[in-house]
């Protein structure tokens, strides 16, 4: 029996815990028309024609030349520079607040949209869950085609952040899509009829996964991978725009040190991996983001990823910086091979990614022009780059960071704080895993020198894995996660050391790349928000995770106009122009995995109304009105009697806390998005063994987990599950 005491202790603790574990769990890891009433001389652009009518192929001078048909969003970024910064200034500072709702599409999902439209000639391509590629109409918002590569529902448990997809690239009469299931398919832009498909996985065996957007120059198409988590080894593939052959493939770790290296670079990269089976457990350094061409110097740039496993010292014992992870690296466009890298962080470990977006751009940097690529990878600092060389220019930090004191500017290396070496005990670190800033687009307004950056202050309580402590031993397990950090103690750590854990927040900020210096910043009260576009309109819109859609001043950060689209946004907005009128448009829909704990979720829009996929665009005059959904109701049953003895609920805890806590949240708190599962009712409560051992629900996503648990070790998880309902039934915490 618990006493009211240790009751209230523990809800305390719960309530620092729930921040805390925000960032643990979700690494896991993861129409109508308006008037418009336009005069002449309201143009949509600043000097050029609406050019999005304009017909013809995609190609190289097209995308190069994007500022010529501002009308349209050609790429991933816009355009090669990817400075998703549009020319268009219908919508202003002034006309802005007659911004309203012009068409929805309803895309038929409730799992995370994070994709980035293009609009090509008055139809728009987007990606939503399952890499499913839709093809509307950009003006009504009418279905034109809808393409399903049909990835297997249960495929979503081997891909580490849900069943996500960040978009799809238009090229030479294609569209080119990367299924989540590791297929690289083009597609007739035209009729949605598949034109050829290749599958891109190495190892069939491995779980690779693909989320993020093809990129396309050259003739190529170029794409990597993801699942480092699962243990895998990164690289890039660039095929055949027309054809899909493949023409070069550039690994970004080495692999197993008994066969030859694939090509020269590999050679130089062994010599910085020492010790251990990095090559057993994968290696990581996937390329799951950002991929930039760079029509200047024929360069194309891969953002590399984390080690895996995260932790350096089970990865490669000997030391070594281990190239080419958390790397910049620019590599021939026509060839793979490599001109220079960047390495962010040597050594990682901490899960910072260098697969943020990066962008191109001209500067002059201390008197000296520069052709300079930028990015705000994971681990905190602004890096600004030489991109003829790879040079560094400016590391300024642009968020809070602890686990380095500064990058030396001499050496290009970040000196770390010792002090939070985490092998010992756990330590928060800040970033977290979610990084300072993470794959959520920024914007950059060239002529005023600014960065339209999310960012956000998630601390990481990191640890090691506590067998691997114990026995020196760390053995890749092909069915889950393999991190290294102590995750199946995470929630009892997390709740051990809540008292140290830093306040978590959000941003939007206007920063200098130059200069470190934050213009204005417009805090968020939960930390993880959408993607940003910024204008030649002066305006910066984001989309929040309370649901609102919002433009800022950009010279301020004055809030200008804001609607209630009833559901939380990750995706970044885009805007485009057709006929005179210019169009904003976003898909909103948030995740299960990153949405799993806020410090409080009352006002989080997947609490209240649950998630529902659309993409809303919007207008001057636009005026559709959105009804409020119903409220959700989160309250928890009484739950089914609690049977197991306390060694049986604690294997229970860490069996859910490695394996379910990714969908299903910390603590069996949900975000909303998926089930939570305190509130399952005896029916389901009936089924468990049906659904976890076996695979009942394979088909709507839920994966059997017959190979990771046996019947008896998936009732100790059901035990722990209704644990937490009684306690938080008890504590009125309720669904939130
Ligand atoms: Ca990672």
């Amino acid at each position: 029996m618990r006493t009211w005491g240790s009751f209230v202790l523990m809800q305390s603790r719960r309530l620092l815990s729930r921040q805390a574990l925000v960032v643990g769990s979700s690494l896991l890891i993861t129409s109508c028309s308006g008037n418009n009433g336009q005069t002449d001389a309201e143009s949509v652009t600043s000097g050029a024609a609406s050019s999005s009518t304009s017909m013809g192929l995609i190609d190289d001078a097209r995308i190069q030349n994007a500022d010529s048909e501002p009308g349209n969003w050609l790429a991933y970024g816009r355009d090669f520079e990817e400075q998703r910064f549009s020319p268009l200034t219908q919508i202003n500072k002034e006309s802005v607040e007659r911004l309203g709702l012009e068409f929805e599409v309803d895309v038929y999902t409730n799992g995370a949209l994070e994709a980035t439209p293009l609009m090509v000639d008055n139809t728009l391509y987007f990606t939503t869950t399952f890499s499913v590629l839709h093809a509307v109409n950009a003006t009504t918002g009418e279905r034109v085609w809808t393409y399903d590569p049909q990835v297997p529902r249960d495929f979503s448990r081997r891909a580490c952040c849900g069943p996500i997809s960040r978009g799809a690239a238009v090229y030479q009469g294609n569209v080119y899509l990367a299924t989540l299931d590791g297929r690289l398919v083009a597609i007739n832009a035209e009729t949605g009829e598949r034109v050829w498909e290749v599958n891109t996985v190495i190892d069939p065996e491995r779980n690779y996964s693909i989320t993020g957007a093809p990129r396309v120059a050259r003739g190529k198409v170029f794409i990597g991978n993801g699942g480092a988590e699962f243990g895998v080894r990164g690289y890039v593939t660039a095929y055949d725009a027309a054809t899909g052959e493949q023409a070069w493939r550039f690994f970004t770790v080495p692999g197993d040190p008994s066969l030859p290296f694939e090509h020269p670079e590999m050679e130089m990269a062994a010599e910085t991996w020492k010790g251990g089976q990095w090559w057993d457990i994968g290696g990581g350094g996937t390329v799951w983001n950002s991929i930039v061409y760079d029509p200047d110097f024929n360069h194309l740039y891969l953002g590399v990823g984390n080690g895996a496993p995260w932790v350096r010292v089970i990865r490669s014992p000997g030391g070594g910086d281990n190239l080419f992870l958390t790397s910049i690296v620019a590599v021939d466009a026509d060839t793979g091979e490599m001109k220079w890298y960047y390495q962010t962080v040597p050594g990682d470990n901490w899960d910072y990614t260098a697969v943020q977006d990066m962008m191109l751009a001209d500067m002059t940097v201390d008197g000296v022009d520069r052709k300079v690529i930028m990015q705000a990878p994971k681990n905190g600092f602004f890096y600004v780059l030489d991109r003829s060389d790879g040079e560094l220019l400016r590391a300024h930090p642009y968020s809070q960071v602890t686990w380095a004191t500064h990058v030396d500017m001499s050496t290009g290396r970040p000196v770390e704080n010792t002090e939070l070496d985490f092998f010992e005990r756990p330590q928060w670190i800040l970033p977290g895993p979610l990084g300072g800033h993470d794959w959520q687009a920024m914007s950059f307004n060239e002529a005023k020198g600014i960065m339209y950056l999310p960012t956000q202050d998630a601390a990481f309580l990191y640890s090691v894995d506590s067998e691997f402590k114990a026995t020196g031993i760390f053995k890749r397990n092909p069915g889950t996660l393999n991190l290294g950090v102590d995750l199946k103690n995470g929630l009892t750590l997390a709740e051990q050391y809540a008292d140290e854990q830093p306040a978590s927040k959000g941003n939007l900020i206007a920063f200098d790349p130059l200069t470190g210096e934050t213009k204005w910043s417009v805090e968020h009260p939960f930390y993880w928000n959408s993607g940003v576009l910024a204008t030649a309109g002066d305006l910066v819109f984001q989309g929040d995770a309370l649901g609102f859609f919002s433009a800022y001043d950009a010279d301020t950060g004055e809030k200008l106009w804001a609607h209630n689209n009833y559901v939380a946004m990750l995706a970044p907005p885009i805007t485009y122009a057709i006929d005179g009128k210019q169009y904003i448009a976003i898909l909103a829909g948030a995740g299960a995995t990153i949405t799993n704990f806020f410090g409080s979720m009352e006002d989080v829009a997947t609490m209240k109304y649950g998630n529902f996929g659309k993409l809303y665009v919007y207008a001057l005059d636009g005026n559709v009105v959105l009804q409020q959904p119903a409220i959700v109701d989160r309250s928890i049953p009484e739950p089914p009697p609690l049977t197991a003895t306390a060694a049986e609920l604690k294997q229970g805890e860490q069996f859910y806390m490695s394996l379910c806590v990714g969908c299903h949240g910390g603590a069996a708190v949900s975000s909303g998005v998926l089930p939570d599962l305190r509130l399952l009712t005896p029916a389901k409560h009936g089924i468990f063994q049906q659904i976890v051992i076996d695979g009942m629900l394979a088909p709507t996503g839920m994966a059997s987990f017959a190979d990771v648990l046996t019947p008896q070790e998936a009732e100790y998880v059901r035990q722990f599950i209704i644990s937490r309902a009684i306690i938080d039934r008890a504590t009125a915490m309720g669904g939130i």
